[in-house]
């Protein structure tokens, strides 16, 4: 820019001096015969004065006062990312923070009760030992779940990337899921491609499968179904995880992939959701630059669908 003040400079200074010149020659010159303001010689400085000076004014304003605005407002979007970064980084501290705070204000008060006397009773003693195990799983969980969200973030390729079968990853995540969708007598189906390859890391797809599957079984009434399917599509694969669950209503649709949104916060909580499964998932997708997309209908089910170039 500095480069082209000077230049800007020189061209204002070297134009003004030709039109000097041809002042002079025009008016001045004591060899031209002329009669003092000579109309037609008038006529053709103004002209050759005017165009040159819209001329000049143009370059100017394209070369140097076009990009000082273009310059400027890129600034100011900037300072605005900045600013709306700013903000979510505090909410989400706030939000871990009360995160945080809700299962350990009820670890310490059942801890106290129990110091007071309640210990002495077996019955009482044993529930609120089962509570506080509860709780602390669910801190573990929440602290699991955000190492691995900042995992994604700082680190964004993990080591292990490389071409990978989707149909091998998803049944090998779906035997280590069987037990949790027993326990709720819920049954994983799959319709999986043969030679399905693409390319990242096996494990982040397998963190995502598992969030999307947990979910589809948490979110499941007992005795119910979900099918995990891949489809080819051209050179692009699909993968869906469909469930017969509770459903979700539209309005929540667009903020379900941000972290610690949950749709019903105390059915959530009893499921021991941390409200980052899906947030996680959003992070993993753009990772592996797939599509995520989802379908619901409150009382009939929903299906996630993440679909990968190939
Ligand atoms: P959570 O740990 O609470 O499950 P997630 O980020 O995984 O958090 O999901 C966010 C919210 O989206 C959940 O609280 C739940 O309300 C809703 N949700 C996610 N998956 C499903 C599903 N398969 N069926 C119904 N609701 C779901």
């Amino acid at each position: 820019m500095k480069n082209k003040f000077i230049i800007a400079a020189v061209e204002t200074v070297v134009f003004h001096l030709l039109c000097l010149y041809l002042g002079y020659k025009l008016f001045l010159d004591p060899g031209e015969a002329r009669t003092f303001f000579d109309e037609s010689r008038i006529w053709i400085f103004a002209i050759v004065y005017g165009a040159g000076t819209m001329l000049l004014g143009l370059h100017i304003y394209v070369n140097m006062v076009k990009p000082i605005i273009k310059a400027q407002s890129e600034l100011e979007k900037a300072a605005e990312e900045s600013k709306k970064a700013e903000s979510i980084r505090k909410e989400f501290v706030a939000n871990v923070s009360h995160e945080l705070k809700t299962p350990l204000t009820s670890i310490s008060g059942f801890i106290e009760t129990l110091q007071q006397g309640a210990a002495e009773d077996p019955e009482i003693r044993t529930r609120f030992i089962d509570i506080i195990a509860i709780e602390t799983s669910r801190l573990k969980r929440l602290i699991q779940d955000l190492l691995v969200l900042s995992d994604i973030e700082n680190r964004k390729e993990s080591a292990d990337v490389r071409a990978f079968d989707i149909k091998e990853a998803i049944v090998k995540t779906v035997q280590t899921l069987e037990p949790i969708a027993a326990s709720k007598d819920v049954k994983l189906l799959t319709d999986l491609e043969t030679q399905a390859t693409i390319f990242g890391s096996p494990d982040r797809f397998r963190q995502m499968m598992v969030n999307l599957i947990e979910n589809a079984v948490k979110y499941s009434d007992t005795g119910g179904s979900v099918w995990i399917r891949t489809k080819k599509e051209g050179n692009r694969i699909q993968v869906s995880v469909r469930d017969e669950g509770i459903g979700i209503a539209e309005e929540h649709l667009d903020r379900l992939f941000e972290r610690f949104y949950r749709v019903d916060k105390s059915r959530a909580a009893k499921a021991g959701g941390t409200g980052l499964g899906l947030s996680i998932v959003k992070h993993i997708a753009a990772l592996f630059n797939a599509e995520l997309k989802v379908e619901s209908k409150v009382g009939e089910g929903t299906i996630f669908y993440v679909t990968f170039e190939r």
